[in-house]
């Protein structure tokens, strides 16, 4: 049986959902404290075990790691604002790698060697080339970047010590909802563009603010490589069936390779709303990198892996969900 640490949470629920629609007869057991997670997102799925309990929680962790027999675990429990991090480095500090710690020797002394980690592409900082592979050097520019740097590193150790198989999936911008309308992003307060674009198309948000349109890409605004929730679930199940058969850890983008810019994010969620989305531009945002766009080949060598929605569909399902929101 597998853990899904963080499953109540945005890209865990999804997850969640996908791998029990894949895998209708296998349950699932989901740790999350609530603190950014909703139990609503888990509605309507019967496989599912909840156990609400921090990943910090050595002793119950390991209860519950024993109690379920769990031979793999899904880790998506992490704090996730970057500029929350920027302010609060030890809430950080404390929660993604203090508690992954926790975690982990929890799984060592349950005999749990097999993980899948939610890492992201925050780890490699302001980009040297183009398009981003997984050996462009990892120098992150904030402090939830390390955190999950930090983890990478942790887990390495993990696998040249205790012979651990993980691999940790560096996500470039989650986005997008399911297409059920039944579950999406809901983060609070909500910093992410796309969102915020559709908040303000519906009227709930006055206007958006695009940060800086004076960068040296085609239209001044910034780019960077969006994917959906439900391509980085699929990815997610591809690479926990490998772990098994692999030796070590492994590394691995999840982008689509194709860059939009915020303003073809406003037009695009224009379109799509069939709203006027009234916008001003700001300063830049402090630690942003002019673009963000992945090498995703790795992803579809290592994992025979292709993301099946383009930006229009992340748009659509994400709107789907803004207009009929649950929580
Ligand atoms: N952005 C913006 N206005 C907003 C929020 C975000 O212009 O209100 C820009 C941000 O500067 C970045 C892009 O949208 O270039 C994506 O930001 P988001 O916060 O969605 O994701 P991040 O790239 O920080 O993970």
């Amino acid at each position: 049986m597998i853990l899904v640490t963080g499953g109540a949470g945005y890209i865990g629920s999804q997850f969640v959902r996908y791998y029990t629609r894949c895998r209708p007869t296998e349950k699932v057991v989901v740790l999350d404290n609530l603190v950014e997670g909703h139990l609503e997102a888990l509605d309507g799925l019967s496989n599912v075990h909840f156990e609400r309990a921090d990943i910090g929680d050595f002793e119950n962790v390991k209860n519950i790691l024993s109690k379920h027999r769990i031979d793999a675990v899904v880790h998506f429990a992490s704090y996730c604002y970057v500029g929350e991090s920027q302010e609060n480095p030890s809430k950080y500090y404390q929660n993604n790698v203090a508690g992954s710690i926790s975690l982990f020797r929890a799984m060592e002394e349950c005999q749990v060697g097999k993980l899948v980690f939610s890492s992201s592409c925050a780890t490699y900082g302001v980009p040297v080339q183009e398009l981003i592979n997984e050996e462009h050097p990892q120098n992150p520019i904030n402090v939830y970047g390390l955190t999950k740097l930090l983890i990478e590193k942790i887990l390495t150790g993990y696998a040249d010590t205790k012979d651990w198989s993980f691999t940790a999936l560096r996500y470039f911008n989650a986005a997008g909802a399911d297409k059920s309308g039944l579950v999406g992003e809901s983060h609070d307060p909500e910093t992410h563009i796309i969102p915020l674009a559709l908040k303000t198309a519906l009227g709930t948000k006055e206007v958006l603010q695009i940060f800086g349109d004076d960068y040296d890409t085609p239209d001044g605004s910034c780019i960077r490589d969006y994917i959906h929730v439900e391509d980085l679930a699929a990815a997610h199940l591809l690479a926990l069936d490998k772990l098994p058969t692999q030796k070590g850890g492994q590394f691995i983008n999840l982008g689509t390779a194709y860059g939009a810019s915020v303003k073809e994010i406003v037009d695009v969620c224009e379109q799509v709303s069939g709203k006027k989305i009234s916008h001003t531009f700001s300063p830049r945002r402090k630690g942003d990198p002019a673009r963000l766009i992945a090498d995703a080949s790795k992803a579809a060598s290592y994992l025979g892996w292709k993301p099946q929605h383009d930006l229009r569909s992340i748009v659509e399902t994400a709107w789907n969900w803004e207009t009929k929101k649950r929580y």
